[in-house]
């Protein structure tokens, strides 16, 4: 394994700094200020501007109409835009989209790539993907509420959806709905299938209310009831009975980027973190960097962001090399672990700063509150421990039950 950075990729990266810092910082006090919405038409305006840089949709292959990095060049750069709050919005780059465009160039017809993937990866439009439901453990993925069922040509969805990542303003959700709810293999149970929210039956009931904040446009979590909406059959994604498999594919790249931004967030606060403790004085001539404590502060997070890059490049690299089945404990133990690096970070950091941490004058303190949820959303920390560790102990003799 060679982690080192190409000449091409440290290219890559002045270039995306460079954009960052001239297009994308100056936004931000008005971001932590005012809110996503409120500057909506001069992050739309940068958009525009990012799409000449080359970096667009960079992990999208070029036949796509993306910028074709590879899975670890991306990752590279992923950490670059997640210094910023808006840094993969503005190169659309930004979950829930990335998925679904994984998704759609993998298991979606021709007829369906030039529907919905063009106009996504063109930026045009957003998308996005309803499974979590209010009634069901969403840590229990084949457990689940919505039904499609077939009637001709088409299906007919029922059921009631949460936390739907920019459900605001989006032109298509990806639903995850059971499609044979009887079938003896409980893994084969639910498809995917693609509405367009302008559906009779789709409903958008409202932005969810997280850590006070409800949000608006990609920057929202919506709640979403399939009243019967129809759809027809062609908009079934990957075969019938394929939603699992689909939903684990999904996840496998799906971490590499959430980690790799978790990443840039972590060395964002450190940043502001050091640049604090150094001038910071406690009296005339102490900084708050001369106490111990800060110090360890320091040092821990310095360690700990550096081994987290390290697995995370080394969960890339597996994938690459043998694909997401076999490199699955490598994804698992990113997950977790990172979001856990992420979280002490980011509270080192708000004890550092003190009172300024708590205020919107910095970033840290909307990442306190809102990456909280990285320990939640795709998988719970417990599950993924849980999976890791049962695979482990199995190869010890550990017998398999339930
Ligand atoms: C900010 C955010 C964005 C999200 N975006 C999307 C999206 O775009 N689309 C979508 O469909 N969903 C989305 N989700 C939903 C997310 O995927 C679910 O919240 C997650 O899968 C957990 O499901 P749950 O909330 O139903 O928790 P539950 O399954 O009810 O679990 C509750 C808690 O129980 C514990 N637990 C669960 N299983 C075990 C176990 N085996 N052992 C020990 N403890 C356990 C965990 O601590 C867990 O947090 C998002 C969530 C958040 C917070």
């Amino acid at each position: 394994m060679d982690f080192s950075i190409s000449p091409r990729i440290s290219s890559i990266l002045d270039h995306a700094r460079d954009f960052m810092d001239r297009e994308v910082n100056p936004l931000e006090q008005a971001f932590l200020a005012d809110g996503f919405v409120a500057i909506l038409p001069e992050v739309k305006a940068c958009r525009a501007r990012a799409r000449q840089t080359g970096l667009w949709a960079a992990h999208v292959p070029e036949t796509h109409g993306g910028g074709g990095l590879t899975l670890t060049e991306f990752a590279h750069l992923s950490e670059e835009l997640g210094r910023s709050p808006l840094g993969h919005y503005v190169f659309n780059c930004q979950a829930p989209d990335v998925g679904n465009m994984e998704l759609l160039m993998e298991f979606g017809t021709p007829e369906q790539q030039e529907r919905w993937l063009q106009p996504l990866v063109a930026g045009e439009i957003r998308s996005c993907f309803t499974m979590t439901e209010p009634e069901f453990a969403g840590s229990n993925p084949v457990w689940m509420g919505t039904t499609a069922l077939r009637d001709g040509d088409e299906y007919v969805i029922r059921g009631h959806k949460w936390f739907a990542t920019g459900a605001d303003g989006a032109e298509f959700a990806i639903c995850m709905a059971l499609t044979d709810p009887e079938h003896e293999d409980r893994y084969r149970r639910a498809s995917m299938i693609i509405v367009p929210t302008d559906t009779d039956g789709y409903e958008l009931i409202g932005n969810l209310s997280v850590m006070g904040h409800r949000g608006g446009d990609w920057a929202s979590h919506g709640e979403v009831a399939y009243h019967g909406a129809r759809v027809p059959v062609a908009n079934l994604l990957g075969g019938e009975g394929m939603g699992f498999a689909l939903a684990q594919s999904r996840l496998g790249p799906g971490r590499i980027h959430h980690c790799m931004r978790w990443i840039g967030v972590c060395e964002r606060a450190f940043d502001i973190m050091c640049r604090h403790a150094v001038e910071r004085e406690l009296a005339p001539g102490r900084p708050l960097g001369s106490k111990q404590t800060v110090q360890q502060w320091i040092a821990d997070s310095r360690a700990e962001i550096d081994a987290a890059r390290l697995l995370v490049l080394n969960a890339a690299w597996r994938i690459e090399q043998e694909g997401a089945r076999t490199a699955r404990d490598a994804i698992s133990l990113i997950k977790f672990s990172v979001a856990g690096t992420m979280q002490r970070v980011l509270d080192r950091a708000v004890q550092c700063l003190g009172g300024l941490g708590m205020t919107d004058d910095t970033p840290i303190a909307m990442w306190w509150a809102h990456e909280r949820a990285a320990r939640i959303y795709d998988g719970a920390d417990e599950v993924h421990k849980q999976v890791v560790a049962r695979r482990i102990l199995r190869s010890f003799g550990l017998e398999r039950r339930g």
